[in-house]
């Protein structure tokens, strides 16, 4: 199917397959896809590697928005996909961690991180033809997006789905913990001031409690036909 050159917002609640969904898109129509979830969860590891976390979970944001300005976080594409870096160290792993997953939210709570982010996603979306997921792509960072869908799912499900990819990742996790920290990242992310995770009046929701891959892959291409394909 040949379709024009759009940006694709992927927005919704944690762990609800975003990135899994935007990369068989990016890989199906050839777009590049973007992991705005990627970039805090690195900017968090790097303050938490720095010690711009406190102990009791208290961040020095001064320190940390003065030390953004020389943050070199980008992404690269190998045999494996798109990874994060930061610098020359490939972050992929150390972000998906339950530790960054415990401190992403605060941080991207931020309005110099999200600022930070922000400007790199439009300068990485500025060629159109990608696909980009995070909670405010359709609403803020890009609310001319062509396509926007909000994805959603039962809680539950979407701890059962996480705790068993991190489990297959070789990470220790409980269910009980995984779904802990879905639920504090929804309340968080729908809560902060700067840019809360909420729909965009133009999205069209996703709920796929009970879709698999495949079926979620029949929904867009039947939308995309509808809304961008004439012939
Ligand atoms: O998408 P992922 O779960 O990896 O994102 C990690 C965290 O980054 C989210 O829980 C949320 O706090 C934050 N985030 C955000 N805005 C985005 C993408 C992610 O606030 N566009």
């Amino acid at each position: 199917m040949l379709i024009p050159d759009i940006i694709i917002a992927i927005d919704g609640y944690s762990s609800t397959g975003k990135s899994s969904f935007a990369k068989s898109i990016a890989a199906e129509f050839s777009f590049l896809y973007l992991d705005s979830g990627a970039l805090y969860r690195g900017v968090t590891l790097f303050a938490m590697e720095n010690g711009f976390i406190g102990q009791n979970g208290n961040i020095d944001e001064f320190s940390l928005k003065k030390s953004l300005e020389n943050l070199d976080i980008h992404f690269e594409s190998g045999p494996q996909g798109s990874r994060t870096f930061i610098g020359g160290r490939c972050i992929e792993k150390d972000i998906r961690s339950l530790a960054v997953s415990d401190k992403v939210s605060p941080i991207a709570a931020l309005p110099s991180v999200r600022n930070f982010v922000n400007y790199k996603l439009r300068e990485f979306g500025r060629k159109r033809r990608v696909v980009m997921d995070g909670r405010d792509i359709g609403t803020t960072v890009f609310p001319d997006a062509e396509l926007k869908i909000f994805m959603t799912a039962d809680p539950e499900v979407r701890a059962r789905r996480r705790t068993d990819e991190l489990i297959s990742k070789g990470n220790a996790v409980s269910f009980e913990d995984v779904l802990k920290n879905i639920e504090e990242r929804d309340y968080i992310d729908s809560h902060r001031e700067v840019s809360p995770l909420t729909m965009a009046p133009d999205a069209i929701v996703l709920d796929n409690s009970e879709m698999t891959m495949e079926q979620q892959m029949d929904w867009i291409r039947q939308v995309i036909k509808d809304r961008f394909c004439t012939r």
